[in-house]
């Protein structure tokens, strides 16, 4: 077994969707990014990553590369996923938190969790999303951020 870490911090603004773990969040302001600037999915995919000590998201889906403009980054996690599996690995389980003033998140982790469980492939008890605020403190307390944080283990297939 193998494991990894992961994080990641997107600004946000008005007039962009939160999107965070592949779920739609109605939310007065949403994160900017290249991407669909998903957050937590990204933390994940760079947990996933670093186990198998494959780079990072950065390296894979440059921000450069208009390819990935507005991408949707479930199916970036799912071209990670495939990946793993090229390397004859597969996702464990992966361990997560969101770090958000606002808003509140508790009413959508189910959504959260079972889409990353559905686009690794895994149950959905092998995947945990949390959510905590920062009470307040700093960029993301005065909510100009969303942070996410992830660990993930890989085991060998078969
Ligand atoms: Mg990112």
């Amino acid at each position: 077994m193998r494991t990894g870490i992961g994080f990641d911090t997107h600004r946000l603004v008005e007039g962009r969707k939160l999107i965070l773990g592949g779920v739609d969040i109605p939310h007065e302001t949403g994160l900017l990014g290249h991407s669909d600037a998903d957050v937590l999915t990204h933390a994940v995919m760079d947990a996933l990553l670093g186990a198998v000590a494959d780079g990072d998201i950065g390296r894979h889906f440059p921000d450069t590369d208009p390819k990935w403009a507005g991408a949707d980054s479930v199916a970036l996690l799912r071209a990670v996923v495939a990946r793993l599996a090229a390397g004859g690995w597969r996702v464990g389980n992966v361990d997560a938190t969101v770090l958000a003033e606002r808003p509140k998140l508790l009413p959508h982790i189910p959504a959260m969790r079972g889409r990353l469980a559905e686009a690794m492939g895994v149950p959905v008890g092998a995947v945990s999303v949390k959510a905590t605020t920062v009470e307040g403190l700093g960029a993301i307390g005065r909510r100009e951020g969303i942070s996410a944080m992830a660990v993930a283990t890989v085991l060998p297939i078969g």
